[in-house]
């Protein structure tokens, strides 16, 4: 089949189909300027209305085809779509628990340090304890010794 042909002109040419009574859908190459140039099945002129059917059924075909792709594509941005919402979602979550997380690790810190007073609290008080307790044996240690003396001067 010769789907191109150059008009005598040297124009390329439209393919068309013709809608007259004698050659109803019966293709043809046309030049802008000059009209009709050939019918396109002129090889085969017996069977140009089978052509025609056939082209028709090929024409039906690709639209159908067309359709589908339109349809599966229609499909896919639904499903992308879904996803970028799926996408967004768990990342919401992930920023929840992250969140969650940062808190949980404040509060523990806050309890850290809140350990970290009530130690140094009780190390003030165990300081404090030591102090008493060292003043308490200087205390014995003086009481003894005066006890000792008196003891002793009393022996004398
Ligand atoms: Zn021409």
């Amino acid at each position: 089949m010769n789907w191109e042909r150059s008009c005598y002109c040297g124009r390329s040419t439209t393919k068309l189909k013709s809608w007259t009574d004698d050659n109803p859908g019966r293709r043809f190459f046309r030049c802008d300027v000059h009209g009709f140039v050939s019918w396109s099945d002129i090889e085969k002129q017996c069977s140009w209305q089978k052509l025609s059917l056939l082209e028709a059924r090929y024409e039906l075909k690709a639209l159908k085809e067309s359709l589908r792709t339109i349809n599966q594509q229609t499909i896919e941005e639904k499903k992308t779509q879904t996803r970028f919402e799926f996408n967004s979602e768990e990342e919401e979550e992930k920023k929840m628990r992250l969140e969650e997380e940062k808190k949980k690790l404040e509060e523990e810190k806050k309890k850290i340090e809140e350990e970290k007073k009530t130690l140094e609290e009780e190390k003030k008080v165990w300081k404090e304890n030591e102090k008493l307790l060292s003043q308490f044996i200087a205390i014995s240690w003086a009481g003894f010794i005066v006890t000792v003396a008196i003891i002793i001067a009393l022996l004398k």
